[in-house]
């Protein structure tokens, strides 16, 4: 979670950066790519987006079942699902893209000029805990926690499953749509987490189980390239370099 003094200073440094150096207008001109360009990576910065997500868009995503189906619809009616409080729910093990289809979805709604946060389970758990003692915490917690969208992240991975369970409670309660991922499967969450967030879960979420596939594996390539290394991993069956 980025204190308001984190994201001011992250702001005045992208701008020196972004609008200040632009070679099409030195900052001049508000209506420059620069500005808004600037404005993105401070509310991503801001929202808590993880980084190496930043620059996902829907046209470099490769093919997952159900992203067709379910995440482009909903990244194409973000104001309906707002409206009715409808959200997304990704199952799958580590590595099947969760994290990465929950930043596309938040960053689509930072360029619709929508709030955002992206938050873990197990760092929900913790800044409310830490909001006892420290009322600026509580605070800004509270804020994040009404953006319009909110992306709760590795749920299961809290030790207390109650805060979830009031979370979705709360945001179900103000048609607020929350977008989760997940290791567990439906059965493990119905375990975890009390019958009225099940409820929810059922009714206003499209629920996508992701296959474990090579979203690393692809990254990797993309290492490969970028670096120049050839053939493969040095145990595996790589080209043989002349
Ligand atoms: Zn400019």
């Amino acid at each position: 979670m980025r204190s308001e003094v984190e994201v001011l200073e992250f702001e005045r440094e992208t701008r020196l950066v972004l609008v200040n150096n632009c070679r099409r207008c030195d900052g001049s001109d508000a209506y420059c790519e620069c500005h808004k360009r600037c404005n993105l990576l401070v509310r991503l910065y801001e929202a808590g987006v993880p980084r190496e997500f930043w620059e996902v868009i829907p046209e470099n995503i490769r093919s997952f079942a159900g992203y067709r189906e379910r995440v482009l619809p909903y990244m194409g009616r973000l104001k309906r699902a707002l409206r009715s409080g409808y959200g997304l729910c990704f199952t799958g093990r580590p590595g099947s893209g969760k994290t990465m289809l929950l930043s596309a979805v938040l960053r689509r709604a930072v360029e619709r000029g929508r709030t955002t946060c992206y938050l873990r389970a197990s760092e929900l758990e913790k800044h409310i805990r830490d909001g006892w003692k420290e009322p600026a915490i509580a605070r800004r917690l509270d804020w994040l926690l009404t953006s319009d969208f909110v992306a709760l992240d590795d749920l299961g991975t809290e030790q207390y499953p109650q805060y979830v369970d009031e979370l979705l409670k709360n945001r179900g309660s103000e048609l607020s749509p929350t977008l989760l991922g997940t290791r567990l499967g439906l059965s493990e969450l119905g375990q975890r987490y009390s019958d009225s967030t099940m409820s929810v879960l059922s009714g206003r979420y499209a629920i996508l189980a992701l296959q474990t596939r090579d979203g690393r594996v692809n990254e990797h390539k993309t290492m490969d390239k970028a670096m120049g290394y050839v053939g493969g991993t040095p145990q595996g069956k790589g080209r043989r370099v002349k």
